[in-house]
């Protein structure tokens, strides 16, 4: 079976512009990049997770996502990263495009998309991880069976305690990979 790193995009991977999916406007956090590859040389498959109400709110297309995710790919592809995947959830109960406004079980925090993930990749949950900076990536990998990383200050998390705390907290990916290098010796 196969490891994954499930990776957040917005606020996590790239520099959080709400509702944004022109390619002009994406820019990656410094040493992001550089980060998901020292995670794939260790052997984890590196698949991106994210929610995009934006296509229930009728702000954009699932097309325009779909561009994003292939621009993202080529981005990580200069860093020799691979991604392996990219889910994004397009719904939103409250949403005003008709076929996209419900609920579903792929918007975070629940778990669909990392499920659906690991049957396509066939993925050891147990031993993969969720990178995000909100406690809905956190909920939602808990719920898939994953080791789970917060990304955040410490103003997120009292905002909302008693939600499911993360396996660890890292003020950035480059400090979150250290954290799942370091617990990978720990826990082989
Ligand atoms: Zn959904």
């Amino acid at each position: 079976m196969n490891k994954a790193i499930f990776v957040d995009k917005d606020g996590t991977l790239l520099v959080d512009v709400p509702y944004n999916v022109d390619p002009s406007r994406m820019e990656f956090y410094e040493g992001a990049r550089e980060s998901l590859r020292q995670l794939q040389e260790h052997g984890f498959l590196i698949i991106v997770v994210t929610n995009q109400s934006g296509v229930a709110r009728g702000f954009f297309t699932e097309e325009a996502v779909i561009n994003v995710g292939n621009v993202v790919a080529t981005e990580l592809a200069n860093y020799c990263v691979t991604l392996d995947g990219f889910y994004f959830c397009p719904h939103h109960p409250a949403g005003s495009v008709a076929a996209y406004a419900r609920p579903c079980n792929c918007r975070k925090p629940a778990p669909g998309m990392l499920l659906r993930a690991a049957e396509d990749f066939n993925i050891d949950l147990q031993n993969s991880w969720m990178i995000g900076n909100s406690l809905d990536d956190v909920a939602a990998g808990r719920r898939a069976g994953c080791f789970t990383l917060l990304i955040s200050d410490t103003e997120t998390t009292r905002d909302r305690a008693g939600s499911i705390p993360p396996t660890a907290t890292a003020t950035s990916l480059s400090e979150a990979a250290a954290i799942v290098l370091e617990n990978q010796r720990v826990l082989v």
